[in-house]
């Protein structure tokens, strides 16, 4: 079977190979699963992998399968998996419990302390950027067919559910929060899936971006579901707090790091921020105003969390939050799959498209491996 790999820390080294194809007998205890991959995601961790920058290949091999948003159809199952059969749609999650942490012995690998993790395309395990692999079925989704069309956005609707599962697991802390309003820095394809998410819980959201209003898709789609959308250029995070007020809850996904800094200013009494953007360089930022930040943290029983990778229960959160926006908001999610790369061996064209979304217009960047 095809499939697509790049060597670890090597610049621009994708390319096509040749493997086996995967069988059930590969995992233990009966309980595989052989999937015929029929979309697979394209995102900044794929680039930064293939730019040299990140990625770790499997012991024993010199290259990585890349790819860690998924969505396929069941071919086989093993005999003692019953929650699947054959037909049915997957998305399958990507971080493994293969780490000594204790959270990795009770199936929080999500949340492992250790340096090392095993995450299908991204290290130690290869990805879904081929036409089958195999899982046990203790990883796999299953996706009402209803949400065939667009349940390749799981995988990054997965890592929002995850923060804002955290967000309220640690609001617990008080024994009530009624959050209204909610900012999201970032629109990319991860900042409209949080607007959306915030939306479907009720939030008053508003978006911001680095583009202006006018032909921009992501603007429209983030007002199609009733958030508001605002270029920095033109409102920044801190002024927008004078027209909106300050924020019950902030999501950062933009990327750029001083801007978390800015969210801190932002943040309402009892507020919380997210972050989830995997920042690999070192920009250093002046001028930071740390004893107003400090201070307004301390009065204001403020919160800020970092959030990474997800969990089944994340992932079972997203397809619910899919059936309702399609329910509410028809075909909003089909319209953020922008980029359809039929063929993995066009592999070359979704990194052309990945090195400047802006010019392309890209919300979601995928290829088609099979047909439905
Ligand atoms: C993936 C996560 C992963 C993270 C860090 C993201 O792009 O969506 O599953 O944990 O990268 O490797």
């Amino acid at each position: 079977m095809k499939a697509v790999a790049i060597t670890p820390k090597r610049q621009n080294s994708a390319r096509l190979v040749e493997m086996e194809k995967p069988s059930i007998g590969e995992i233990k205890n009966n309980r595989g699963v052989l999937v015929e991959v029929l979309k697979v995601g394209a995102c900044g961790t794929d680039r930064e992998i293939n730019n040299g920058e990140y990625g770790v290949a499997p012991s024993g091999s010199d290259f990585l399968v890349l790819g860690h948003e998924n969505f396929g159809r069941v071919v086989e199952a093993g005999e003692n998996v019953r929650e699947l059969k054959k037909g049915d749609f997957v998305v399958a999650t990507v971080r493994r419990p293969f780490g000594h942490s204790i959270y990795d012995t009770i199936g929080q690998q999500d949340f492992t302390t250790d340096a090392e993790y095993w995450e299908r395309g991204i290290s130690r395990l290869h990805g879904y950027w081929s036409e089958f692999y195999v899982e046990s079925a203790d990883f796999l989704i299953k996706i009402p067919e209803k949400l065939a069309g667009i349940a390749v956005l799981l995988e990054p609707l997965s890592i929002i559910e995850k923060g804002l599962k955290q967000a309220e697991d640690i609001q617990k802390r008080l024994d009530i929060w009624q959050p209204k309003t909610a900012a999201v820095l970032g629109t990319g394809n991860v900042g409209l899936l949080t607007v959306m998410a915030l939306r479907m819980r009720g939030f008053d959201v508003h978006g911001f971006g680095k583009q202006t209003r006018e032909d921009y898709l992501n603007a429209e789609l983030c007002e199609a579901v009733g958030a508001t959308y605002d270029s920095t250029d033109e409102l920044s995070v801190k002024d927008s707090v004078e027209k909106y007020g300050e924020y019950d809850l902030i999501f950062e996904c933009t990327g750029y790091s001083p801007i978390a800094f800015e969210a801190m200013e932002c943040l309402n009494e009892n507020g919380v921020l997210i972050l989830s953007s995997v920042t690999g360089g070192d920009r250093k930022t002046d001028g930071i105003p740390t004893d107003k930040i400090n201070q307004k943290f301390v009065l204001g029983n403020r919160v800020m969390v970092g959030t990474v990778n997800a969990n089944r229960e994340h992932f079972e959160m997203g397809v619910k939050d899919f059936a309702l926006c399609e329910a509410m908001y028809p075909d909003w999610l089909a319209r953020m799959l922008t980029h359809k790369i039929e063929g993995l061996e066009n592999f070359a064209k979704a990194f052309e498209i990945l090195a400047d979304a802006g010019k392309f217009k890209a919300i979601k960047t995928y290829f088609e491996v099979a047909k439905i």
